[in-house]
């Protein structure tokens, strides 16, 4: 009786993930593994094997445990930086909330693989006015960010007169 039922209930399936926290709990209770696999030198361990999510999904956890998208540090002389943002190729933008201002004292010998501005190439040198530190991040990871904070807005109590619009201006 109920085999059918009883099949269901028994087919394993990952329990639901949607922060690292619950990636976390689900590895540690053992309802998942993670699988490890080498790629050439390296032992890799890939946390989100048996969870069932698409590689967006994936993505998403992250961006909801964060809260910003994933990218790479870009530094440019403060004159290079308009410069730097208008030739991003069209996927490519800039996380503005990453964006940080240092002076030559501050980032000069600071960062072993930080010595060239990533827009004209030259050394950065103690007589510099200053620079820009970018986190580029692509237009995707951007897209899927705002998908997430849309989703946990309706938790949060929204400001009076803060209707979401959809950008129509
Ligand atoms: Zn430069």
């Amino acid at each position: 009786m109920f085999a059918w039922l009883s099949r269901m209930l028994w087919r394993k399936k990952p329990p639901a993930i949607r922060t690292l926290d619950d990636l976390t709990a689900a590895l540690k209770s053992g309802a998942i593994n993670a699988h490890v696999y080498r790629e050439g030198e390296v032992q890799v361990a890939d946390l989100f094997a048996e969870t069932d999510l698409s590689l967006m999904e994936r993505k998403k956890v992250m961006l909801r445990s964060f809260g910003s998208p994933a990218g790479i540090r870009m530094y440019v002389h403060r004159s290079c930086a308009s410069a730097y943002v208008e030739q991003l190729p069209a996927d490519r933008t800039v996380f503005e909330p990453h964006t940080e201002e240092w002076t030559p004292a501050d980032l000069i010998g600071r960062y072993r693989d930080v010595t060239h501005c990533d827009h004209c190439r030259r050394e950065f040198l103690p007589s510099d006015e200053g620079y820009i530190a970018y986190w580029v991040v692509s237009r995707e990871e951007m897209r899927l960010l705002e998908e997430v904070q849309r989703e946990q807005s309706p938790d949060t109590p929204a400001e009076p007169g803060a209707a979401p619009d959809s950008g129509g201006k």
